[in-house]
């Protein structure tokens, strides 16, 4: 039964001897893993967050991907990414100019952000899966393999290729009018990149690829399915996702680990939304300035005009570019500010357990605001491009604002409070009773499952 789990890279089945408990990430609920086939995927029932999906060959499918994905990204640092000509005075630039002028122009926090998102991190991920897949493909995983794995996760929503070819296509809009602009090879490798890397992230089954590293211990016994986790004294790790009974690990200062993977457990302890609040209300006084002050500067034939978001976005309306303005007004405008209020809301809700709103549409709304938080990036992209691109020109130039640093910090800050928000309160409302207090069995001999 357990052995379709693990359908390619056998795990010999005496490995196994339960079947395996999940804890939902996103409710707090206790659950048994059915044998999977190739292709299906488990859903918690009850909140309808994937817990895992199986993909056809694993290792081989992740394995082709990152090596396709990394040629890409090397073919896209290597070539001319874009370049402009206006009367007969023009630049080429290459992808990494579009960090390395921020630097230049006194931005160099943007400019990381820049280069860790669009190029540092998804090679750091690509070369960390390869390092994983080269060892499960060979049979035998190759040294600090769990090391590796329990950073991907980390990694994982700070990787925004996908957005950056959204901004270039903002850019290349804005100055259409105004230059002859010429897609580079590496313009169109970018693309590739961006697509395969998307793929490369989907064909991550984390469930699957611990269980190929390090098969599951034996699940807790005498537990409660369909209940919550942390009433039981139960948490499952959100790294490798195995269930751990707190009661039997070692108490260490702060965290309890998990005894597979070692990564600090965050077992569910009542409604505590501080470290999301004191986020939001960063990414709300970084909102300010970020209006405020002018996120480009572009200076043509002498005369010097700062543009702020929202005036950019009015002469876009202005000139009756319809679907840049919109592209913009939504990504600067809506997108961070939908998002603080959300979350604003959210944090408010979880302490109320009676609502018009279902608990479904609840964690539907959160996770909406953790999609379309990185989208906001597509500005700074835009600014990050531009000032590349058009610099020092005898005719036009363009440099980045102060409002470009507050409005990375804005997106940076709610990201980090969606990441630190916990869903699981909107279904628990009321503090679970502390797991100390509990009694070692707390299910009935008739409700009993050996798992
Ligand atoms: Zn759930
Ligand atoms: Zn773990």
């Amino acid at each position: 039964m357990t052995e379709s789990l693990v359908p390619q890279q056998t795990i010999p089945s005496s490995r196994f001897s339960r079947r395996r408990l999940r804890v939902c990430a996103e409710c707090d609920l206790l659950l048994a893993l059915p044998p999977l086939k190739t292709g299906e995927k488990a859903e918690c029932p009850r909140c309808q967050h994937t817990l895992v999906r199986r993909h056809t060959n694993p290792a081989e499918r992740s394995l082709a991907l990152t090596m396709a994905t990394l040629i890409t990204l090397a073919l896209s640092v290597a070539f001319p990414f874009l370049s402009f000509n206006i009367s007969g005075i023009g630049n080429r630039i290459e992808l990494t100019e579009t960090a390395s002028t921020l630097i230049g122009l006194h931005q160099p926090l943007v400019a990381l952000c820049v280069l860790l998102t669009v190029i540092i991190l998804p090679a750091v991920y690509l070369l960390s899966l390869l390092w994983l897949c080269v060892g499960i493909t060979r049979g035998k995983p190759l040294p600090k393999s769990q090391h590796i794995a329990r950073t991907l996760g980390y990694v994982t929503p700070w990787m925004m290729a996908d957005v950056f070819v959204i901004g270039t296509l903002v850019s290349l809009i804005k100055i259409m009018g105004i230059a002859d602009v010429e897609l580079g090879l590496s313009f169109w490798t970018f693309c590739s990149y961006a697509l395969l890397l998307l793929l490369t992230t989907q064909s991550v089954d984390r469930d699957w690829l611990w269980l190929y590293l390090d098969s599951d211990p034996k699940a807790p016994t005498n537990v409660q399915l369909g209940e919550s986790a942390s009433a039981q004294g139960l948490a499952g790790c959100h790294t490798c996702g195995l269930v751990n009974r707190l009661s039997e690990l070692a108490p260490s200062k702060k965290h309890h680990r998990c005894r597979r993977c070692d990564e600090p457990l965050h077992p569910y302890k009542g409604v505590n939304n501080q470290a999301t609040l004191a986020l939001l209300a960063a990414a709300v006084i970084m909102y300010l300035p970020a209006n405020i002050y002018p996120i480009m500067i572009t200076t043509s034939l002498g005369d010097t005009q700062p543009s702020t978001i929202l005036g950019g976005v009015l002469s876009f309306f202005q000139h009756g570019d319809w679907p840049i303005a919109v592209i913009i007004l939504t990504a600067s405008i809506l997108v961070p500010v939908s998002k603080m209020l959300a979350l604003l809301w959210l944090c408010y809700i979880v302490r109320q357990p009676t609502s018009t709103l279902s608990q479904l549409s609840r964690i539907r709304i959160y996770r909406i605001t953790e999609f379309i938080g990185r989208w906001s990036m597509v500005d700074v992209f835009v600014v990050a491009i531009l000032v590349a691109l058009i610099r020092n020109g005898s005719l036009m130039s363009v440099e980045p604002g102060a409002g470009a640093l507050s409005f990375t910090a804005v997106v940076v800050l709610t990201m980090l409070a969606a990441i630190m928000f916990d869903p699981r309160g909107i279904w628990q409302p009321a503090a679970p009773t502390p797991p100390a207090l509990m009694p070692n069995n707390v299910s009935s001999p008739k409700e009993h499952h050996h798992v």
